[in-house]
């Protein structure tokens, strides 16, 4: 059986005192044993993290930058074996990983590389003084992932912080040990300094160790809302500066003048790309009246017509879900919506496909007749469940896409040029797409709004989250 340890001062690590399984969702068969890092591991990663850290942090802009457009292009090279990894941690189709999750790493490491030559501060100047700005790195920062796109956390994460000239620990979700320690093994391969990318393998005890750490200045977490407001709680004590990138339960609204088939399309994605499993999908899909029925008979065709199994299979649409709990979670969450009224259009029940039958795996599903006050609607359900809500003017779709405490994305679909920008600026989100959904090129901030969390992922934004405005004033004259 595979041991799965912690990774750091560039190099794998014993002393752990407890081991989990890691199973491969697609089979439920156990994959791996982890070990658990301990917290006195912790204190020697953060040790000797620091140590890596300052020599670091002094290196020029172009010198780092350069190093991380290097190991972005390592990582591109491994993008196959990473790809399988993704497959073995999450369960979702290798396609999707090969294609855009995975490649979504690097791509953003390459932007933080290149873009830190170019990051400045600003100048200031008053009779006889002037003035500058400049952002110094924070030290140790750290990372906490959830487990659906374990490669694209990791480098999301890591990438902006170490381009500021920082040391990182990350801790990669429990459920999805895999992949990280290939990213820093990659990494060290092409130049990246030993000691500034680390890897703790745990639970929300680490996650828990790691808030609590004097030493590390700051944590980023990917995870549930609730998950979100235990680590500020534990981040409290040392002050330590928290980025929060949390649920959501986005809208999308069609309008009738829509491209049908581009958004019966696309609100399919949003729904069912990694079996739903994506912070920012559209699960409230709103519908305008008049386009209704043909929206919601365009997408159950669609639907119907997916395939649900081998997550390396080229004929698959859907792999599985990440474990047997969340997948009956997922599945009670279908029955409450259509005991509370909620029509089945499709979908809904567990499959077991040949040759993957103890897998967790469902069909994509579709619940129409929806009302804002079902759990449906109201809950991050976190699985391929669509919810769809009829609407008659845009006001209403707004006031009613609006009514939510998340606010990580939100889209649309309409040919009006002044009504596509009207509600795009009326929408509480972070990330608002207009006849698309989830796009996140490098250079867009993606993060999100009430309490879908704060802070930025990906772009310029994202060296704000790891670094400390310094003013520095000078007076010219001697008197
Ligand atoms: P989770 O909140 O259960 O766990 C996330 C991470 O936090 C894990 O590494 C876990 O070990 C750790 N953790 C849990 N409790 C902790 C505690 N008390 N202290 C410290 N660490 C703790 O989330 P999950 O089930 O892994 O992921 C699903 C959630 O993540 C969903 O809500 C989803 O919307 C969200 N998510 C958000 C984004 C985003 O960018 N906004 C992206 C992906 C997922």
């Amino acid at each position: 059986m595979t041991v799965i340890k912690s990774y750091y001062g560039g190099t794998y690590r014993d002393g752990a005192e407890k081991r989990f399984a890691k199973t491969y969702p697609a089979t439920g068969e156990v994959i791996a044993e982890v070990e658990l890092a301990t917290k006195e591991m912790l204190d020697e990663a953060v040790a000797m993290a620091h140590e890596a850290q300052k020599p670091w942090a002094k290196r020029s802009v172009q010198d780092r930058g350069q190093v991380l457009i290097k190991c972005a292009h390592a990582l591109r090279e491994a993008n196959d074996e990473l790809s399988r990894l993704e497959v073995q941690d999450v369960g979702k189709v290798f396609a999707e990983a090969v294609s855009a999750d995975v490649p979504s790493g690097p791509d953003v490491l390459e932007y933080m590389g290149a873009a830190i030559m170019t990051y400045h501060g600003t100048q200031h100047q008053w009779p006889g003084a002037i003035g500058y700005t400049r952002r110094i790195p924070l030290g140790v920062c750290a990372g906490i992932g959830a487990w659906n796109y374990p490669v694209q956390i990791a480098l999301w994460k890591s990438s902006p912080a170490l381009a500021m000239g920082n040391a990182f620990i990350l801790k990669p979700s429990e459920m999805t040990p895999l992949s990280a320690l290939k990213i820093v093994e990659v990494m060290e391969d092409a130049g990246l300094p030993k000691g500034l990318l680390n890897v703790m393998q745990g639970d929300y005890t680490m996650g828990s160790a790691i808030c609590s750490h004097p030493d590390i200045a700051k944590v980023s977490l990917t995870g549930g809302v609730e998950t979100g407001k235990k680590i500020m709680m534990q981040s409290a004590e040392s002050l330590k500066r928290v980025t929060l990138e949390l649920g959501g339960k986005a809208p999308l609204i069609l309008f009738d003048d829509c491209d049908l088939d581009k958004a019966a399309a696309t609100a399919m994605e949003a729904n069912f790309y990694t079996a739903g499993e994506v912070c920012s999908n559209a699960t409230r899909v709103f519908v305008h009246r008049p386009i209704a029925d043909e929206i919601i008979s365009r997408m159950k065709t669609m639907t119907d017509a997916m395939t649900v199994g081998d997550p390396m299979a080229d004929d698959v649409q859907m792999g599985a879900l990440i474990s047997e709990q969340h997948l009956q979670k997922v599945l009670n969450y279908v029955d409450q919506g259509v005991a509370e009224g909620a029509e089945l259009v499709t979908g809904g029940e567990r499959v077991h496909p040949q040759g993957f039958e103890n897998g967790y795996f469902m069909r994509p599903t579709i619940l129409s007749q929806c009302n804002d006050d079902m759990a449906v609607v109201c809950e991050e359900i976190f699985g391929p469940v669509m919810s769809v809500l009829i609407f008659d003017d845009e006001d209403e779709a707004v006031e009613r896409a609006n009514a939510t405490h998340f606010g990580l994305g939100a889209g649309l679909f309409t040919r009006d040029l002044t009504r596509a920008h009207r509600v795009a600026d009326a929408l509480e989100a972070g990330n608002v797409w207009i006849n698309t959904y989830n796009l996140i090129p490098p250079d867009m901030p993606f993060g999100g709004v009430k309490q879908s969390g704060f802070g930025r992922e990906s772009s310029h934004y994202a060296f704000e989250a790891y670094s400390d405005v310094r003013a520095t004033y000078i007076a010219l004259d001697d008197e």
